[in-house]
C-alpha cells in the first residue's frame, strides 16, 4: 500500500493541491500570468487525472463571493465593451441548450456568451480520457447516461433526436453477452470493519442497482451460495431471509392509502428495524442501497420510496400499484422511461460535445453522432472573437445587475472574474443556468422570497471515480462485473460498460486495460437528508487526493486481491471526480412538508423571470437528471424571446 504507483501523473492531482496552497491567494493561483490557457495547444481538460469535477481553481472566486471578501480585493472591473444578445452562465446541459434554442428562436445571427466557471464546459457531464499503453479509454466523470425516472418531455426527446441520438439503437452499440458469456457476476463485498471480516460474497438480488424483491429471478444456487458465505450470524441469515420471503401485513386494517401514507413519513430503516423487526446486520447491509438515487442512505429515505424502488419487505403488505402522495421522482419509473436508455463512453458528455459542435462547429471536429466520440474538442476556437457563439472557460459569474429598473431597463450588465481580473459585459438577456444556491449572491436584486427559495436548493454531493486498470483479469478469476460495497469508502465499483461505437472499442480480452468506475457518497447516517449532504459536501472540499487515492488502492486491493489484483502494479491513473455540489435537490416526503402537503414549490418560486434575466438548471425542476436540464433551459428561453 506504501509502493507508489510509479505511472502515474500526479500533476493534477497531489502535486495541484499544493501548488494552490503556496500562492499568495488562492482565486489567482491556478494560471500562469500570460496567455489565454485555452489557446495553448497542450490545454486538453478531459485527460487530466487527479481530483476532478468541481477541480481546484473552479470554486474559490465563488466562495470568496459567498463569504463577501471578493470586491474587497477584486479591483475596478475592466469593461470588455462586449455586447451580447444574451449571456449565459453556466456552460452545462442547461446552459449550451438554452444557447440552441435562443438561437433558433433569435436567428443563426445572434451573438451569444457562455460564461463557465471550470475548465471544461458540460457541466456535470464530463469526459474522462486516460491513454495506457497508448490506448484510449473513456470514461464519465458525471453524468452517466440518458436515463430518467419519468419519460422525456417531447421537448427533450426532439432535442435528443435532432442532435442525431437515435436511442431505439443503443443495442446496436453495446456487447450484450459481455458479462454473460463470461460469468462476470454482481457481488457483495463485506467489509471486516463493518462485518467482522472481508468477504466477496454473491449477491442474490442486485442489491444497489436494480434492487429487485422478485426472488423468482433469484437462480438458488445464488441464494444458497449466499446464506452459506455471507459473514452473518444465524439470526442475521434468517432475517435477511424472512426479509425477502415473508408476505406479512405488517400495517394491518389500514386502507392501500393510509398505508402508503405512513409509509411515506416513515424511513426505510425504522420500517427495517421497528415494523419488520430485522437485527442490525440486515440494517447495515441495506445501509447504502439508495444512494446512487437520492445521495442518501436508508435512514433518510422513506419506506414509501423504498417500496417503489423494489426494496425486500412489502411482499404481504397489499399495497396497490402506483405512488401515493410525496413519493419522490426517483421512485416512480415507467416502463416508457426505463426503455428510453443510451450510454455513451463518456456518459451524456457526449450530448454537451453534440450541443458544442451545433454552437460552435470548428470546435467539435466531425459530423455524426458515432464520430462524436472519439473526436477531439478544440478549445481554441471556444472563444472566438469571430464566432457569434462563445464559451468563455475559467471564468466565474460574480454579479448579474440590470442596467437600471429591471422592469424597464434595456440591459444587464455581467461581471465575471477570470485569471485574478475582474471582467464586465453587457447582453440584453441573461439567463442563470448555473447551480441555484449561487444566484442569490450574484444577483442581488431578486426578490427576498426568491432568494430563499433559490438558497434552499442546495445540491447533493458524490465522488465519481474512474480508476483506470491495467487489465481486468483479477474481476474474470473473481467471475464479478459489479460489486455492492456497503461499508466500504465507494459504495459500488463496476467495470466500464462494454460499448463500442464510432472508432471507440471496449476492452475485449482479460488483459486488455479498461476503466472501473467508483461511487462514493459522502453522507451522515442519522440526520436530516440536507444536514447529511452539508457535511458531505464540507468532506469532499476538504479531503485530498492523496487520502482518496489510498482509499481506492485499499478498497481495489481488499476487494479483488484474490483474484491477484495488486493496486500499484496495476493502477494506471485514477480520476477522482468529486460533485460537492452533484444531484439537483429532489424533494423527499420525510423532510419537506410542502411535498406531502401541496402548495408553491421552491423550485417554482425560484426559477421565475425577472426583468431581462430567466432562471434555469435541473434545480428548476428538482429533479436531476439530463431531461430537466433540458426542459428548463426551454422554458427559460421561452421566458425571454415571448418579452
Ligand atoms: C455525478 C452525477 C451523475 C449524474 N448522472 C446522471 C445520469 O446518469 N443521467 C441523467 O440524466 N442525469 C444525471 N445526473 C444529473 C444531470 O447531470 C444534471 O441534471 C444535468 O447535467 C444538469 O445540467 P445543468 O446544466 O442544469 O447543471 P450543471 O451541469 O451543474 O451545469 C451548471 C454549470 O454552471 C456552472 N456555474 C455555477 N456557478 C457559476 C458561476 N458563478 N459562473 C459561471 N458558471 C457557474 C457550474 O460550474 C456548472 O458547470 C447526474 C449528476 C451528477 C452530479
Amino acid at each position: 500500500m506504501h509502493r507508489d504507483i510509479t505511472r502515474r501523473d500526479f500533476l493534477n492531482g497531489v502535486a495541484l493541491t499544493v501548488g494552490a496552497a503556496i500562492v499568495p491567494s488562492p482565486l489567482f493561483g491556478v494560471f500562469d500570468e500570460t496567455g489565454n490557457p485555452e489557446q495553448s495547444p497542450d490545454y486538453y481538460p478531459p485527460a487530466k487525472t487527479g481530483l476532478r469535477g468541481s477541480h481546484v481553481g473552479s470554486f474559490e472566486v465563488a466562495h470568496s463571493v459567498r463569504d463577501g471578501t471578493f470586491w474587497s480585493h477584486a479591483g475596478t472591473p475592466v469593461d470588455t465593451g462586449e455586447h451580447y444578445d444574451l449571456v449565459i452562465v453556466g456552460g452545462g446541459i442547461s446552459g449550451l441548450a438554452a444557447a440552441h434554442y435562443f438561437l433558433k428562436a433569435a436567428g443563426s445571427k445572434a451573438r451569444i456568451l457562455i460564461l463557465e466557471n471550470h475548465d471544461d464546459f458540460g457541466g456535470h457531464c464530463k469526459r474522462n480520457e486516460f491513454r495506457p499503453g497508448g490506448r484510449l479509454l473513456l470514461g464519465y466523470g458525471g453524468t452517466y447516461s440518458i436515463e430518467s425516472p419519468r419519460p422525456y418531455s417531447a421537448v427533450a426527446k426532439a432535442l435528443i433526436t435532432e442532435l442525431g441520438i437515435d436511442v431505439p439503437s443503443y443495442h446496436k452499440y453495446l456487447s450484450q453477452d459481455w458479462y454473460r458469456s463470461r460469468d462476470l457476476r454482481s457481488k457483495v463485498f463485506f467489509d471486516k470493519e463493518t462485518f467482522g471480516t472481508d468477504k466477496l460474497v454473491i449477491n442474490p438480488v442486485p442489491l444497489g442497482v436494480n434492487a429487485t424483491d422478485d426472488l423468482e429471478t433469484v437462480p438458488a444456487d445464488a441464494w444458497k451460495e449466499f446464506l452459506a458465505q455471507a459473514p452473518l450470524s444465524e439470526q442475521g441469515k434468517r432475517d435477511y431471509q424472512r426479509l425477502h420471503k415473508e408476505t406479512k401485513d405488517y400495517l394491518p386494517g389500514l386502507s392501500s392509502d393510509e398505508k402508503k401514507a405512513r409509509l411515506a413519513r416513515l424511513s426505510y430503516t425504522k420500517f427495517l428495524t421497528d415494523t419488520v423487526g430485522v437485527n442490525d446486520e440486515v440494517v447495515r447491509l441495506y445501509q447504502v442501497l439508495p444512494h446512487s438515487w437520492f445521495g442518501v442512505g436508508i435512514d433518510a429515505v422513506p419506506a414509501q420510496d423504498a417500496w417503489l424502488l423494489g426494496y425486500p419487505g412489502f411482499k404481504g403488505m397489499n399495497l396497490a400499484p402506483g405512488p401515493g402522495p410525496g413519493a419522490n421522482y426517483d421512485s416512480m419509473w415507467t416502463k416508457e422511461a426505463e426503455d428510453y436508455f443510451f450510454h455513451f463512453p463518456d456518459g451524456n458528455a457526449s450530448i454537451a460535445r453534440l450541443l458544442v459542435r451545433r454552437l460552435i462547429p470548428e470546435a467539435i471536429p466531425g459530423s455524426s453522432v458515432t464520430d462524436v466520440v472519439t473526436s477531439k474538442a478544440n478549445y481554441a476556437k471556444l472563444d472566438e472573437d469571430s464566432s457569434p457563439v462563445k464559451i468563455r472557460l475559467n471564468s466565474t459569474v460574480v454579479r448579474v445587475k440590470h442596467q437600471g429598473d429591471p422592469a424597464s431597463a434595456k440591459e444587464v450588465e455581467v461581471a465575471y472574474s477570470r485569471r485574478g481580473k475582474t471582467y464586465t459585459v453587457r447582453a440584453t438577456h441573461c439567463i442563470l443556468a448555473c447551480w441555484h444556491v449561487v444566484i442569490p449572491f450574484i444577483c442581488e436584486e431578486l426578490p427576498e422570497k426568491q432568494q430563499d427559495a433559490l438558497a434552499s436548493a442546495a445540491k447533493v454531493p458524490l465522488l465519481y471515480t474512474a480508476v483506470s486498470i491495467k487489465n481486468w483479469s483479477a474481476f474474470e478469476k473473481l467471475k464479478v462485473g459489479s460489486v455492492y460495497a456497503p461499508g466500504s469508502y465507494h459504495s459500488t465499483l463496476e467495470l466500464d460498460l462494454p460499448i463500442s461505437i464510432g472508432g471507440y472499442h471496449c476492452a475485449e480480452k482479460p488483459d486488455d486495460s479498461i476503466i472501473v468506475h467508483m461511487m462514493r457518497v459522502p453522507c451522515r447516517p442519522g440526520r436530516p437528508a440536507r444536514a447529511q449532504h452539508a457535511l458531505g459536501r464540507m468532506e469532499l472540499f476538504q479531503t485530498t487526493f492523496e487520502t482518496m487515492e489510498r482509499n481506492i488502492r485499499d478498497q481495489l486491493g481488499r476487494t479483488l486481491g484474490a483474484g491477484g489484483f495488486d493496486p500499484a502494479r496495476d493502477i494506471t491513473a485514477i480520476t477522482a471526480n468529486r460533485w460537492p455540489h452533484g444531484y439537483a435537490y429532489e424533494y423527499n416526503s420525510l423532510w419537506d412538508k410542502f411535498w406531502l402537503e401541496g402548495g408553491e414549490l421552491p423550485c417554482e418560486v425560484a426559477r421565475k423571470p425577472f426583468g431581462r434575466i430567466a432562471i434555469a438548471n435541473a434545480d428548476a425542476g428538482a429533479y436531476a437528471y439530463t431531461d430537466c436540464a433540458i426542459d428548463q433551459a426551454w422554458r427559460a428561453v421561452g421566458e425571454i424571446t415571448k418579452s
